[in-house]
Order: C-alpha cells, then structure tokens, then sequence
C-alpha cells in the first residue's frame, strides 16, 4: 500500500504531524507530492505499471464510481505522475494539476476541454507557433471562432472582449520577442465577458511569474523546457481550480489519452527540485548576456523584458521577478547575417529547444515559426535576421566569448 505522506500537497488525506506554516516554494519543490511506498524510500519511487489491481470485483466497481481512492489504470493517474502534479501544484499555489506528454498536449487539453462548436477563443497574437496553429486551423475546423488581438494594445483586448467569449489565451512573455502581455488588465476584462483566462506560462517558469496570482485563471506548461531543462524527456502540465481539473481537464485527457509516461514524470520530479536554482541562474546569465549585446554594433536590437529598451519593461517588473532565459537578438544585415552569426558560435548550439541547462540558439523565421508563414510571422514581429538565444547554465563568461567571437567582423 502506497502510505499517503503528501503534507504540501492538495486534496490528500494527512498522515501525522505536518508544519503549521506555509513552507517556501523552494522546500515544496523537493518534498511536496512525496507519497513514499511501505519501503520508506528517500528518492521517489517510479512506478512503471500501466495498470492496478482490486482485492475484490466490489473494490473494482467502487473504485470506478469513484467512492474509494485507487488508481485504475495509467492513461487515468498514476503514483508516480500524481507525485509530480501534487509537487508542481505545490510550487505553483494551485489547487490541482493535470500532467500530460508534452506541452502542445497541456496547450490543446486546456482550451479544448472548455469550448464547443459556436464559441469563441480570443487570443494575443504573438505565441508559439504550433499553439497558433490549435487556435487557427484546428480549433476553427470545429466551427470555434478565434479573435486575434494586439497583446499590447488594452483598446483592441477590450473591443474584441465586448461579447460573450469562452476562453482568453495569453502567452506571456511570449516566445520568441518575450512581448509581455498585462496579465491583470487582460484577466478582468476577460473575466466581464465570461471567459477563462487561461496563460501558456513557459517562458517565465513557475520561478519567475505565477499567473494564477495575477488573475489569471489557469496555467499550462511544456514541463520539456525549464521543468526538466537538461534535454531529456517531453511533458505538459496544466493547473488550476480542483473543479476545472476535475469537471472539464480530466474528463477530456483521460478519454483523449493525453496522459504523461510514469518514467517521465520521475524524470520530471527531480528536475522540480533544482528547477529554481537553475532558472535563477539562467535569467543572472541572460540579463548580462542581454545588456551585453545591447552594446555590440552588429546587433540591432535585443528583446530582452529586463531591459530598459524593452517596451513591456515596467509591466515585467510588476508581474514577474526575473527577466527569463530567452534573448531576443535582432542581427543587423538580415538573414544572411544571422546564419552566418549562428554558424560561427563554437559553444553554443544551434537547436530549437529551450530552457536548456545547455545554451541554445535558433533562427525562429526558418524553424520555430517557419510554418505559419511570412505574413503572420510579419504580424508577430519576427524577422529574418531575428535569432533566439536560450541561456544556460555554462559559466557566462564562456558564453559572452563565445557570441564575442561569432558577431567580430573577419
Ligand atoms: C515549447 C513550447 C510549447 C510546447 O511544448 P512541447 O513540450 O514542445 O510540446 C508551448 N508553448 C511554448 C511557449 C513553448 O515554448
């Protein structure tokens, strides 16, 4: 019998004494969600099942009206994959999560659980390019109607807010001009035409904004970025309200099969326990790295929140605590000039990825952002000679050397 000892986390029974104060996000992210097996053991077990089994056929049928606690089979929950909802819910000040395979899983469960044929999704303009494509052929192919919006402008937020609207999607900062949407502003206006304001929270962490304190109503993350942040697996989680996980999450994902692997989730649990440390890090090097590179002549412009130059500068202040891992960096001289930019970097790689303990860069116009094309790539801002640099936790002197010797004129 797994011996339920989750003191941190939500809707579990407590067994013996617990702190009676409220433990720092840094202490939940190594012990909350801790369910240790009748082995007592330190690490967190992994439990590789795919299913469970009943001491009874009446403890089956129970378990499946739900009137007992048990697990039924991986696709629904698992022990290992609950320890790390409970533990990231934990961190995040949500009543409840749900864990999925990848972060575009998280992304498509959190806004399709909510919307039916007829209703309408408003969203800011600038985001990652496959949750573009949910949003604007998917979703629509389902007779869902989708309202673009400045994330910048409250004028064009509160005319396309003047109607009854299912869901506001916000992805704040954004990926990969770390434009900075007003999460408070957006959420009441949202909240006045009925909508859940749901935010794609990837890029700031967990460690540097939390959404759901800024009026927002859900979260969701790819837990493949700074969740794991060493390269390794894919995952998605999304929290909110115990009601909108249960009631709507749940329901949609369990039959749907957006489930995460327990293997993955084991991986995942770890990584939370040094996640803080390691964005804390990161966002030191990016800011160093950012203004850096504000003095360089064959850079046009850095986007950085953290910078002064940086249009959502003062509204990063107030909603976030760090600027973030990711550089904006706008080569002067086009595309040519940042393929040749990206070609000569000796240290850091040229990968997609982000969030990485490794740093990466990438040139969005020919990857990320490829496949929504020139125009809305022209809408979101994002040129050719535009680069994204993902700082990681290499010494950040290395780094500077590093872009030093591959932005010099030979
Ligand atoms: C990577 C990313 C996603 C998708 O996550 P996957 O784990 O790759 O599926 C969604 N939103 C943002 C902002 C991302 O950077």
């Amino acid at each position: 019998m797994t011996k339920r000892t989750r003191p941190w986390g939500y809707g579990h029974p407590i067994d013996g004494a617990q702190p009676n104060w409220n433990l720092h996000p840094d202490t939940l992210a190594v012990r909350g969600g801790l369910a240790r097996s009748g082995f007592n053991e330190t690490g967190e077990a992994l439990y590789l099942t795919s299913g469970f089994t009943y001491d009874s056929a009446e403890e089956a049928a129970s378990a499946f009206r739900e009137e007992s606690e048990h697990h039924l089979y991986s696709r629904f929950s698992n022990p290992t994959v609950a320890m790390f909802e409970d533990r990231l819910a934990a961190i995040e000040g949500a009543e409840a999560c749900f864990a999925t395979g990848t972060g575009m899983s998280a992304m498509f469960t959190s806004v399709a659980c909510l919307v039916k044929a007829g209703d309408r999704i408003v969203a800011a303009m600038s985001m990652f390019s496959s949750c573009f494509v949910i949003l604007n052929e998917i979703l629509p192919k389902w007779g869902v109607e989708i309202v673009l919006v400045d994330g910048n402008d409250e004028a064009d937020w509160a005319k396309a807010l003047d109607q009854p609207t299912a869901v506001v999607f916000i992805e704040s900062p954004s990926n990969p001009l770390m434009q900075i949407v007003d999460i408070p502003m957006v959420s009441r206006l949202a909240h006045a035409a009925g909508a859940t304001v749901i935010v794609d929270n990837v890029m700031a962490s967990a460690v540097m904004q939390k959404p759901l304190q800024l009026g927002a109503d859900v979260v969701m993350y790819s837990a493949t970025k700074h969740i794991d942040g060493q390269g390794r697996v894919l995952g998605g989680a999304i929290l909110g309200t115990a009601e909108y996980i249960k009631t709507k999450v749940k329901p949609f994902a369990r039959h749907t099969g957006q489930s995460m692997s327990a293997f993955n989730a084991w991986v995942l649990l770890k990584s939370l326990e040094t996640m803080s440390m390691r964005v804390e890090r990161m966002n030191q090097s990016a800011l160093k790295i950012a203004e850096f590179l504000s003095t360089q002549s064959a850079v046009a412009r850095v986007s950085y929140p953290l910078l002064p130059s940086h249009p959502g500068y003062e509204l990063a202040k107030k909603q976030m605590t760090g600027g973030g891992s990711t550089v904006g960096i706008e080569l002067a001289g086009g595309q040519a000039a940042a393929f040749e930019f990206l070609n000569r970097l000796l240290v850091i790689d040229i990968s997609n990825n982000l969030g990485d303990s490794k740093s990466l860069i990438t040139h969005p116009a020919s990857t990320t952002h490829h496949r929504v094309g020139p125009l809305v790539r022209e809408q979101m801002g994002i040129s050719d000679s535009l680069v994204r640099l993902s700082v990681g936790l290499e010494s950040v002197d290395d780094l500077i050397i590093d872009l030093t010797q591959a932005l010099a004129k030979r």
